[in-house]
């Protein structure tokens, strides 16, 4: 077995390679644990992730488990396969880190708790004994494997727990190991703020061009591809951006506008007040938040035997039904990419969203026609005022500046309607529209 380094963190732990699995709430955590290590001395070149999920991993490496749990924990062995018979092969592994985290990071406020599902927590243990009952797959390559308990809503228990796991390994002090999580910790921060930075961009521009992003209801893993089967991708080539929950703002101030006031925009208290698992909760509020965005539809995911997201069920179907939130539900995706079943699903999917597509630019289009013919009724009748002033020989100064403005304004409407004629008024909004009228001695009717 690999001796741990005795004295100094930076010298000895540089000199460590680690293995990770790229599994479950890795998903979640990488940013914190990578920069953990690097803090403390490991060389970035030496901390390998396994591959994203791929259907050639799993019929290579999946055939170590006993049990039949949902595909996500499930893929873990072919992961640690992969380790085992690639990474280390190529360049030697010391360690195998698969930490269990019975809390995960959460932005939901007022929840029972942030429990990890049992099954992700259980996961790092189920590998250890499907390595080690019929031969011990670790000690044979003198790779220790390590497999610690963390919580993430225990700030001081993790810095403890996170010494007492690296202490005799990299031979740290108390004080470095505090610090590196405390820097591991920014870098989940600001890892989350670069994302929710581009979900902003993403959101802004579908607003502004009437258009619709797709938002992935699913768990942090879900991401993977080898679990959501590119899936989101054949929404992308159709033209639809695609969101992860991570990535939607979690700023109150750019959430308040899609709120009731005095309403807690990161909680979801209100349609779930029992809540205690940190994914399931992020679940429930990413679809609350995409009822109340009129340019977010969901594409909501589920693994095949998941119980965890068996409960969110009920209360994900009544905030779609309710709010008439454009949805697709994936709930039994598995190992398998059942691929004429999605191909069918994706058509008609993008069939109703180009569908909510044409009615956002419709109702658009009437809105910026009614602003436009508000603007050219109030100069009118701003000029009449101006008129009947000068006939008194009268002027007001902030009457001149309000039609000064305006005349600017609709000038500017004249010029964007001669350039781009197809935005002009459609027969349809025409015919919604009221127009003012005056009629004449004649009987003629003039349009004021
Ligand atoms: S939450 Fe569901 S999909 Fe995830 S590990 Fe637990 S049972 Fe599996």
């Amino acid at each position: 077995a690999v001796q741990p380094p005795s004295v100094g963190a930076a010298p000895n732990g540089a000199q460590w390679r680690f293995g990770i699995p790229r599994v479950l709430n890795m998903y979640s955590t990488a940013p914190f644990f990578r920069t953990y290590l690097e803090v403390l001395g490991v060389r970035p070149k030496n901390i390998v992730f396994s591959d994203p999920s791929s259907e050639e991993m799993f019929a290579e490496g999946g055939k170590y488990g006993s049990v039949d749990p949902c595909y996500p924990s499930k893929v873990a062995q072919a992961h640690f396969h992969q380790l085992f018979f690639h990474k280390h092969v190529k360049t030697p592994l010391d360690v195998i880190f698969f930490p269990i985290l019975t809390t995960g990071p959460s932005f939901v406020t007022d929840a029972i708790d942030y429990t990890s599902c049992p099954i992700v927590a259980g996961t790092p243990d189920v590998m250890k004994a499907a390595f080690t009952k019929e031969q011990d797959y670790f000690a044979t390559r003198g790779i220790t494997y390590m497999a610690p308990a963390f919580s993430f809503t225990e700030p001081t228990l993790l810095r403890r727990a996170m010494f007492e796991a690296f202490r005799d390994e990299l031979g740290i002090t108390e004080d470095e190991s505090d610090f590196a999580v405390t820097e591991g910790l920014g870098a989940l921060e600001r890892f989350d703020e670069e994302l929710q930075a581009k979900g902003k961009a993403i959101l802004d521009q579908v607003e502004y061009d009437n258009k619709i992003a797709i938002l992935v209801v699913g768990r942090p893993y879900h991401l993977d591809p080898g679990l959501h089967h590119n899936i989101p991708d054949e929404f992308q080539v159709l033209g639809y951006p695609i969101l992860s929950i991570r990535s939607i703002p979690k700023d109150e101030e750019w959430l308040r506008r899609f709120y009731k006031e005095g309403e807690d925009v990161l909680s979801i208290g209100d349609v779930w007040p029992e809540n205690y698992s940190a994914n399931s909760a992020q679940k429930v509020w990413a679809v609350k938040f995409a009822a109340r965005h009129p340019n977010v539809a969901i594409l909501d995911l589920s693994s095949f035997k998941c119980g965890h997201d068996a409960p969110t069920y009920g209360i994900i179907d009544s905030i779609v039904s309710s709010s008439g939130l454009p949805s697709v539900s994936l709930h039994d995706i598995d190992a398998n990419k059942p691929g004429g079943s999605i191909k069918i699903r994706v058509k008609t999917y993008a069939h109703s969203l180009k569908l909510r597509q044409e009615h956002l630019e419709d109702v658009a289009s009437r809105r910026d026609q009614l602003e436009r013919r508000i603007d050219e009724k109030r100069l009118e009748l701003l000029q009449m005022k101006q008129a009947q002033l000068a006939q008194h020989r009268r002027a007001d100064l902030q009457l001149e500046r309000q039609i000064n403005e305006l005349v600017e304004k609709v000038k500017n409407y004249r010029t964007e309607a001669v350039e781009n004629p197809e935005e002009g008024l459609s027969e349809a909004v025409s015919k919604s529209l009221i127009r003012l009228g005056r009629k004449n001695k004649d009987g003629n009717i003039v349009r004021v």
